[in-house]
């Protein structure tokens, strides 16, 4: 820890200071520069320093991501799902509805991507909405049709989970627990996350920093669960072109900070299936491992964001181009 004193510090305020971090076991080394009286320390103490007078600036040298950051693990995270990896190296397909409709639709879909090269479905039976007046998901009717798609299909699958009271209906269907945008900082629900042996796809908050975004993924690590996927689904911005702005700068800045898997979620990002394939090969160009693309075999009529939705043949036409992009790059797409 290195504190910078004011240049006009009384000596009052100085030794106040010094007592304190005394006091907790520090061992102060001090330095003049420019003036300025500077304090260095090995010890992280548990002092808010910058509510002493006598302090100016608070440089801390120790990392606060105790367990996602590559200080704390230097190789990077393979995350098991059923047969296929999800790390380096790598790139899976995550691909269904927005929501799960009905088992007619679900079973089709699931079928459908996994005829396009998906390797997971995903589909929505707890629906996170903006408006309370639009489809909320068929809840816990929609896990029994997940149940069935897993069994009839053999995919893994992942569904999102908005309430601490479903997280164990929830486990017993999915391969995969969703913490959607809005409830990246829903602490509780991290926590409980935490406590699961299951993998947590962690999508980044509509507005969160990449910092903040670790932080929630520190929650969930610190409870026992090491096994986060984090996702980039865009954060709010100005323009309208695109539903929210790609923030694909996030994914080599995680790929440094932290050992953890990190994926694209182009559809939320994006809002519109026209930028979803440049897009998603620009994702595996820039390190992602895999990415979670909307499909939907009628978008117009699909209960939820059928806007942003591509139709499967669509998504088998990305699959077949990211396998050659893949092989040029060394990255193994199954
Ligand atoms: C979703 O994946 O269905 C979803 C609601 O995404 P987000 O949390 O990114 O908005
Ligand atoms: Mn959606």
């Amino acid at each position: 820890m290195i504190l910078i004193l004011k240049k006009n510090h009384t000596n009052d305020q100085k030794n106040h200071l010094l007592d304190s971090i005394k006091a907790l076991g520090g061992e102060v080394k001090t330095l003049n520069v420019q003036d300025h009286l500077i304090f260095a320390f090995e010890q992280n103490l548990s002092l808010d320093f910058l509510a002493f007078t006598a302090v100016q600036k608070v440089i801390s040298t120790h990392n606060e991501l105790k367990k996602t950051s590559r200080d704390a693990k230097k190789e990077s995270t393979v995350i098991k799902i059923k047969d296929y990896e999800l790390g380096p190296g790598r790139f899976l397909v995550i691909s269904g509805p927005c929501s799960i409709e009905s088992e007619d639709q679900a079973l089709r879909l699931a079928l459908q991507a996994k005829k396009a090269g998906a390797h997971v479905f995903r589909g929505g039976a707890f629906k996170p909405r903006t408006s309370p007046y639009t489809f909320q998901g068929l809840g816990h009717a929609g896990l029994e049709i997940l149940s069935l798609v897993k069994k009839e299909t053999g995919l893994a699958v992942v569904t999102e989970v908005l309430d601490v009271r479903d997280v164990e209906a929830i486990c017993e269907v999915t391969d995969i627990i969703q913490i959607g945008s809005r409830n990246m900082q829903n602490f509780p629900l991290l926590k409980e996350a935490g406590k699961l042996d299951k993998p947590v796809l962690l999508k980044r908050g509509l507005a969160a920093t990449i910092e903040e975004w670790l932080h929630a993924a520190e929650y969930i690590m610190n409870c026992g669960n090491e096994e986060v996927i984090l996702c980039e689904r865009g954060i709010r911005s100005f323009d309208q072109e695109t539903r929210n702005f790609l923030d694909l700068t996030a994914i080599p800045i995680v790929n440094k900070k932290s050992h953890l898997p990190v994926i694209v979620d182009p559809s939320h990002a994006l809002g519109r299936p026209d930028l979803i394939e440049p897009m998603t090969k620009a994702a595996m160009a820039v390190g992602a491992h895999g990415v979670m693309i909307e499909i939907h075999d009628h978008p117009e009529t699909a209960l939820s964001d059928g806007f942003q939705a591509l139709l499967p043949i669509q998504l088998e036409n990305i699959i077949y181009q990211l396998k050659k992009m893949g092989a040029a790059l060394d990255i193994y797409l199954p």
